[in-house]
């Protein structure tokens, strides 16, 4: 499998770009709009056809590049099908995997972070999302976030997969890149080792993180896989900028 992990510094997202070196087909899961054309350049590039994005869930801290990139190469959109988009092509579901030409893609339901929310199994690697972090895992405060939920998907399904498997996060904070199941299981500050369900619960109800500075515009744009909000306050406008700039002109 050809891969990248890719950058955006905005939202502090992980984009990824994986692809069959055979039949050249490749797929970004989680695209973020601000950086959309260095995510198709890259794929370019390698000599890559983008057939797919995937997102993981309906995000509320950045517009998914989705749309714009079925638009520019020709894409198709993945996202749970339990959300019922109506701009989705594809709905991910559970046990029902992807083929991507050699690469074979399996969607794991993990909800918690949001109901729909799912995981990417990609052979030794996981690509987690919001539900799993490096040494953390996504809030469950707002969007049908649920604490139990959270931890019955990390603990019984992320936490049962090989052990060297990698986790590649959705977000990192800290310029941490990649961890493994290993790792995350056994010291995994807010639900590892020993930590059961109700202090996991009692943790994550007293975090007390701010209200997510553009989640009344992601929500509504995401929900139509990525459309820009039409009047963004001067603050925001870094979260959706280069929409209007396309490489057609
Ligand atoms: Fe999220």
């Amino acid at each position: 499998m050809l891969f990248r992990q890719l950058f955006e510094p905005v939202s502090s997202t992980y984009t990824y770009l994986l692809a069959c070196p055979h039949t050249r087909e490749a797929v970004l899961v989680d695209p973020v709009m601000p950086t959309w054309q260095r995510d198709l350049q890259v794929v370019n590039d390698l000599g890559l056809q983008l057939v797919m994005t995937i997102d993981t869930h309906i995000h509320a801290d950045h517009i998914t590049s989705a749309t714009m990139l079925k638009r520019e190469a020709g894409s198709r959109i993945a996202l749970p099908a339990l959300d019922g988009l109506e701009c989705t092509d594809v709905g991910l579901q559970d046990g029902v995997p992807l083929q991507l030409g050699g690469v074979r893609l399996d969607p794991m339901h993990t909800p918690g972070h949001t109901d729909n929310h799912f995981a990417i199994v990609a052979g030794d690697r996981v690509f987690t999302g919001d539900a799993l972090l490096i040494d953390g895992c996504g809030r469950t405060d707002f969007q049908s976030g649920d604490a139990r939920a959270l931890y019955t998907s990390i603990r019984a399904k992320l936490f049962s997969l090989p052990p060297d498997t990698l986790v590649y996060p959705a977000h990192d904070y800290h310029g941490r890149w990649v961890s493994s199941i290993a790792q995350e299981k056994e010291r995994n500050p807010r639900l590892g080792g020993k930590r059961t369900i109700e202090e996991f619960v009692e943790l994550m109800s007293k975090l007390n993180l701010p209200y997510p500075k553009f989640i009344d515009y992601a929500l509504s744009g995401n929900r139509q896989c990525g459309k820009c909000p039409e009047e963004l306050p001067e603050s925001l406008q870094q979260y959706c900028r280069e929409m209007q700039e396309s490489p057609q002109g």
